[in-house]
């Protein structure tokens, strides 16, 4: 821990802040090179329709295993790379996997309902005025349908400048593509911008769907969320369901899609196309997957 020492108020760095910092100047330039380095994948989490089960579509989750350090967890890559700006190339390299990714799905089962693909967006890339043009490129390049994939945003970055926000929704829109509003319910959404905003789909944040089916405040805020969302015309994807209880308090609450540990966990490329299979092949709700990643 930093102390500032006395008068002249330096800050004195114990041995292990100076590792920690000299650690992480490092990250950043191994972050640099992974992409080079082919040490980041994508892996991808079933969403599924809570009153059938079945597959409606994937997240695309970037992972980055280090050739030395071993996995290096998104909840410490990505915040690194908001900061460095690397997001924006780690951002359209998901992007672009995903998409094609989500062609495959396709070419396997041509006559099966359509799987869509969703992937997540910093506010970096909000911002950037060259993601639109990079997200047109993606489209014609892969042939994906538009309308198959889903940017999923931030609460907290979607209320942080409205102007921004929506000439990058508009857009977005234009081409057909949907938008989610990622970890719903933790941050501080007026309700007059969110009914200004045009997005399709609210993700219930994880924090509401622990405690879902013991009642109380949490299954409070998830069934406003829900009631919020039918009134605006939008769907509901719960996130981190990880008991039955939870999938029946969801389901119970009108709460159309979930995703969380309880179907699987994200799965490389690989298993998600096997996943898909199985699931397409008629199975029913919901047993603990055997595939695990
Ligand atoms: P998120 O978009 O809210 O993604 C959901 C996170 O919840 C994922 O964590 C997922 O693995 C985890 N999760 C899913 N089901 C369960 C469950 O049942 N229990 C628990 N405990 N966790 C569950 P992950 O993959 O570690 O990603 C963390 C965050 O990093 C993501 O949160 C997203 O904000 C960010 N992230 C990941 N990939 C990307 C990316 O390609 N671009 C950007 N901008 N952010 C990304
Ligand atoms: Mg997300
Ligand atoms: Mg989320
Ligand atoms: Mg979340």
């Amino acid at each position: 821990r930093a102390k500032a020492s006395g008068k002249g108020r330096h800050t004195v760095f114990e041995p292990a802040m100076h590792a920690a910092l000299l650690d992480r100047v490092e990250l950043e330039a191994e972050l640099r090179d992974a992409l080079r380095r082919e040490e980041l994948t994508v892996s991808y989490q079933p969403i599924v329709e809570l009153a059938t089960g079945r597959v409606t579509g994937f997240e695309a989750l970037a992972r980055w295993t280090h050739a030395r350090r071993g996995i290096v967890p998104p909840g410490v890559f990505v915040p690194l790379a908001e900061e460095t700006g690397a997001i924006l190339p780690l951002g359209r390299w998901v992007l672009a996997r995903a998409c094609s990714e989500a062609v495959r799905w396709r070419a396997d089962a041509p006559d099966a309902p359509p799987v869509g693909v969703s992937v997540n967006v910093s506010g970096r890339q909000v911002e950037d005025p060259s993601f639109v043009d990079d997200l047109r490129a993606v489209l014609t390049a892969t042939g994906l349908e538009p309308s198959s994939l889903t940017l999923e945003i931030t609460e907290s970055v979607i209320m942080r400048d409205s102007e921004t926000t929506l000439r990058f929704l508009r857009e977005v829109k234009s081409l057909g593509v949907r938008v989610a509003i990622d970890d719903f319910g933790t941050g501080y959404s007026s309700l007059a911008y969110l009914q200004r905003f045009p997005v399709d789909v609210l993700k219930i944040d994880k924090a509401f769907v622990d405690q879902v089916a013991q009642g109380g405040n949490d299954a409070a805020i998830a069934r406003t969320i829900v009631s919020l969302a039918e009134t605006l015309g939008l769907r509901t994807v719960a996130e981190g369901i990880e008991r039955p209880d939870q999938h029946a308090g969801l389901r119970l609450l009108g709460c159309q899609l979930g995703q969380g540990f309880h179907y699987a966990r994200p799965l490389g490329a690989h298993d998600a196309a096997a996943f898909l299979r199985q699931r397409r092949g008629g199975e029913g709700v919901a047993e603990e997957t055997t595939l695990r990643r």
